[in-house]
């Protein structure tokens, strides 16, 4: 019977046939063990030379590594290998004999790694990070769903930027300008007035001229968008969001966290309600760390952050930055108008900011003299303008990124190892 090897606990004692490919191998005079992948799984096979005769264990001492093939074979238990199982070979058939395959069990550089990146991604660890992000998306799409959110799709063409227009990349629109979006928030805000509670899913693009092992030029972004709701219900719903994910990868990617030695005991703590400092906050912390060069009215960067996270267990909300360096759509805090109502969350152990959130502006005059500070103007400004004129309500909303929050989750110290493709500073292929 044909079957993948996610599915041969359903065929213990029973004879199955796999596609497979060889990932590796180790032999002796009467007994060689290859271990195989067929993109579901890893699974041991084990071949005895007076079980299958001398020709075919001599065929198979000398397979070698990503040689596709069908085997054959009894599935039986195997309390010692991380699956559970192990493959007792009777026999199989080569598809494709491959030779020289560039990733050898070796250690290689991480240039070379890149450059092989269309073959890298079937290393066992590569595999793993590609499951925990997947479960991450699954697990999304489950909170958003259960919360009662519909999911909106914003255009990736866009006649203007949310957030300023450094790091936008310019493109033709026929004869007009576009950019690719680096978020899809302005138009989520016009869908949380016509559905209530949105989220979105998509690409977007930031032109980074920083090399850092945080930034990608092209990463995923998770944002929902709330109508009729305060910043501090959002931050509940980004909580207990992240904590979702946490719990759902903790149970479901549970054999993926081992091939990636990831410490699991960080992950069970991550418990909902997390932590909240204000920015004024952080910044006396860091000048008692010893960081001298940060001031009131300074963004942070990645030490900044490190330092913050490791003074906690648990995801950290940085609260109350100054409005001036945070983006024009942010609500002031009434009670003081130098700080928006907004927050970032940073991951543990230096993982960086996961989340930036905000309540957005709603009363159309205030709205009206940001839009006169910044200079906005045109048709690509003017409809989000009009969407306070006609029944504004307050209203709050976040972005997550994906690959940070692979990278936390799955314990992988580059960002390049979390998206299938990775887009860097001089990066373009594979
Ligand atoms: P940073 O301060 O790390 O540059 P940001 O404040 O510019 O991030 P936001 O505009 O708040 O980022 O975007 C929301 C989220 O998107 C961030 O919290 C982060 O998780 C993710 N993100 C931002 N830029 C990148 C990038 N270049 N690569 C991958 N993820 C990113
Ligand atoms: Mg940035
Ligand atoms: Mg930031
Ligand atoms: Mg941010």
């Amino acid at each position: 019977m044909k079957t993948t090897i996610a599915e041969v606990g359903k065929h213990v004692n029973e004879s199955v046939t796999i596609g497979v490919w060889l990932h590796n191998k180790r032999s002796s005079g009467k007994i060689a063990f290859l271990q195989l992948r067929d993109g579901t799984g890893f699974i041991q096979g084990v071949i005895v030379k007076s079980v299958v005769g001398e020709e075919l264990f001599e065929q198979a001492k000398h397979l070698n590594q990503e040689t596709s093939l069908y085997v054959t074979g009894e599935i039986v238990e195997d309390k010692r290998s991380p699956l559970g199982y192990e493959l007792q070979v009777t026999g199989f058939e080569i598809i494709q004999e491959a030779h020289d395959y560039p990733i050898t069990p070796k250690e290689h550089g991480p240039e070379f790694l890149m450059d092989h990146r269309h073959l890298w991604l079937r290393s066992k660890k590569q595999h793993a990070i590609m499951k925990v992000r997947n479960e991450i998306i699954r697990a999304t799409y489950e909170f958003f769903n259960d919360e009662g959110f519909v999911k909106i799709d914003p255009p990736i063409l866009t006649g203007a930027s949310a957030e300023g227009t450094t790091e936008l990349f310019h493109t033709k629109y026929f004869d007009e300008d576009a950019y690719l979006s680096q978020s899809g928030q302005l138009y989520l805000e016009a869908a949380a007035m016509a559905l209530g509670k949105v989220f979105s899913f998509g690409p977007t693009f930031r032109a980074e001229k920083s090399k850092t092992r945080r930034h990608l030029i092209e990463f995923w972004m998770i944002e929902p968008e709330m109508a009729f709701m305060d910043h501090d219900d959002s931050l509940v719903i980004q909580e207990n969001y992240v904590q979702h994910l946490v719990q759902s990868v903790l149970k479901n990617c549970d054999m993926e966290l081992d091939v990636l030695e990831r410490d699991k005991e960080q992950l069970e703590k991550i418990k909902a309600p997390f932590p909240r400092i204000t920015y004024d906050d952080a910044i006396e912390f860091l000048k008692k760390e010893g960081f001298e060069d940060i001031d009131w009215g300074d963004d942070f960067g990645a030490p900044h952050e490190t330092a913050i996270a490791k003074a906690h267990d648990q995801p950290v909300f940085i609260t109350h930055f100054p409005t001036e360096i945070k983006a024009f759509y942010m609500q002031p805090d009434p009670n003081n108008e130098k700080v928006a109502l907004c927050a970032d969350l940073i991951a543990p152990e230096g993982y960086g900011e996961i989340i930036g959130g905000s309540e957005r502006i709603y009363d159309y005059e205030l709205m009206k003299k940001r839009y006169e500070e910044h200079g906005l103007e045109g048709p690509a400004y003017e409809w989000y303008l009009q969407l306070r004129e006609y029944g504004s309500v307050p209203h709050s909303g976040f972005g997550l990124g994906l690959e940070r929050t692979v990278a936390w989750i799955s314990g992988t110290e580059h960002i390049r190892e979390t998206i299938p493709f990775p887009r860097l500073l001089n990066r373009l292929y594979p």
